[in-house]
């Protein structure tokens, strides 16, 4: 479960109560204001709060004293233009903040990301839940053989119920460990020592406040094939949000960035002989096989 009966009333409360404002308002992102979207068994990515809309942007570019919109068209090409030539600080002018519960080693990942602002929920202070990821078993795998850092073929049945036994028992184990550490009546442990017996996919969470700028590069990388599964789904979630949003910047974003290709020169040298009719091979292309590979790949689409 991902929030509470009580965590949900709560909410409803928030969302019962609309505030008027002069402020830039996306009408698609009041319409997911503090609702929990629920990722992976029990976490979630909810918008606390949120600035500017696509026009936002546009008024920053233009630097404009009103609205600065000349018009739904203008303001498109314009973002278009701003997104296709990096011109990326209009972009910084539109913020957002979630609240995120996600597995520790999930967070990990995140936490790279360091353009953002983060508060997390504080297991010095407060006792973690009883919660922990289990992953479904059709993303149970094996190590790739291709890739180092990432998964392979799913494992048999009978492995799988195995893997999520020792996932299970482990888990159960180290958070019945952690309670009789902290038991006041008993060990007393502090609770700053006590979690360092919880493993890595207990949940935690955390508020994570960032700018539009810097929400696409963490999308960019995160929402990508080569990105974890379990980050993957929460930036997926994300871009849900983010077309909702800012519609324009986001088709910008899919179609200059996540759908976009970098090529090195070589590269580009080797696709101008192909287009000449020039008969390219990875041996006369003067690019390392892995490259080459990775050129095949961009060809192939
Ligand atoms: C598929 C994948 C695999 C990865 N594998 C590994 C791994 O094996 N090991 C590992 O350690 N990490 C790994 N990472 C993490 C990766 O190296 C980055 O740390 C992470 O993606 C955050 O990217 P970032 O620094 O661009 O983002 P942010 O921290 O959000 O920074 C955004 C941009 O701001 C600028 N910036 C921010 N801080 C600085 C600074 N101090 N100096 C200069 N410029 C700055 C940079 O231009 C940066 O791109 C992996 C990431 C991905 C997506």
């Amino acid at each position: 479960m991902s929030v509470t009966p009580e965590q949900q009333a709560e909410i409803d409360e928030l969302r019962n109560q609309p505030n008027q404002t002069l402020r830039a308002v996306s009408e698609g992102m009041e319409a997911h204001l503090y609702k929990a979207i629920p990722v992976l068994d029990h976490g979630f990515v909810r918008v606390i709060d949120y600035m500017g809309d696509d026009a936002a942007i546009c008024q920053a570019a233009r630097v404009s004293y009103g609205k600065g919109t000349k018009s739904v068209q203008n303001d498109e090409g314009l973002i278009r233009y701003l997104m296709r030539h990096w011109h990326s600080t209009p972009f910084e002018m539109c913020e957002i903040k979630l609240h995120v519960k996600l597995p520790v080693f999930v967070a990990r990942q995140w936490i790279r990301h360091r353009t953002a602002n983060v508060n997390e929920y504080s297991a010095r202070y407060s006792i973690l839940d009883r919660e922990f990821y289990m992953p479904a078993p059709e993303h149970i795998n094996a190590q790739s053989v291709v890739n180092n850092q990432g998964r392979g073929e799913l494992l048999s049945p009978e492995d799988t119920a195995r893997v999520l036994e020792m996932l299970k028992g482990d888990a159960a184990r180290c958070y019945d460990n952690y309670q009789t550490l902290i038991d006041e009546d008993g060990i007393g442990l502090a609770r700053e020592l006590a979690r360092m017996n919880l493993p890595a996919n207990i949940y935690t969470q955390w508020y994570w406040k960032v700018d539009l700028h810097n929400l696409l590069h963490f999308l960019r990388l995160r929402a990508d094939a080569h990105a974890q599964y379990e980050i993957r789904v929460y930036a997926d979630a994300i871009c849900n949000v983010v077309a909702d949003w800012v519609p324009f910047a986001f088709k910008a974003f899919e179609d200059y960035r996540m759908g976009a290709v970098t090529m090195s020169a070589q590269m580009m040298e080797c696709l101008r002989r192909m287009l000449k009719g020039e008969a390219v091979t990875k041996e006369n292309s003067g690019m390392s096989v892995r490259e080459w590979r990775e050129f095949e790949g961009v060809l192939e689409g």
